[in-house]
């Protein structure tokens, strides 16, 4: 929840400038960057730059907000040249979630298989 920024929470301090990180795109309300760790030849992270600790939290507090992450994801898969592309929301600790900034992964590049892992 909140809205405001978190002092524990690694992606509030990317958007701050606290942290570095390879920023591929930024707008009045969101940044994408590339993943520390990729999974994907294109692997890059979609975030508010407020925080909500997760998205359905996000596109409750501010739907609009949510459906500027949702086109930065394809403007970012724009960029990179992605007929295809994933976009994933881990919510919880149990689906992967390790960071409770709701981001974003933008996966392309390569072949997906479905289910996921
Ligand atoms: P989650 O597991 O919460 O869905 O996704 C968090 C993502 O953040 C992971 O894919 C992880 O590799 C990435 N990540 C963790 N720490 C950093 C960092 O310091 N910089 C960047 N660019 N990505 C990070
Ligand atoms: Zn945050």
């Amino acid at each position: 929840m909140s809205g405001e920024p978190q002092d524990d929470c690694l992606f509030c301090k990317i958007v701050a400038g606290h942290v570095p990180a390879t920023i591929v795109r930024e707008t009045d309300t969101t940044v994408a960057f590339r993943d520390i760790n990729p999974q994907a030849p294109t692997h890059v992270l979609v975030i508010p730059k407020t925080h909500y600790k997760d998205a359905a939290t996000l596109a409750t507090a501010e739907p609009a907000l949510a459906a500027d992450v949702l086109r930065e994801a394809k403007a970012v898969a724009d960029e990179d040249k992605l007929e295809s592309y994933r976009i994933v929301f881990n919510t919880g600790a149990g689906a992967g979630q390790t960071v409770f900034h709701a981001h974003a992964h933008v996966l392309g590049g390569r072949g997906m298989q479905w289910p996921p892992g």
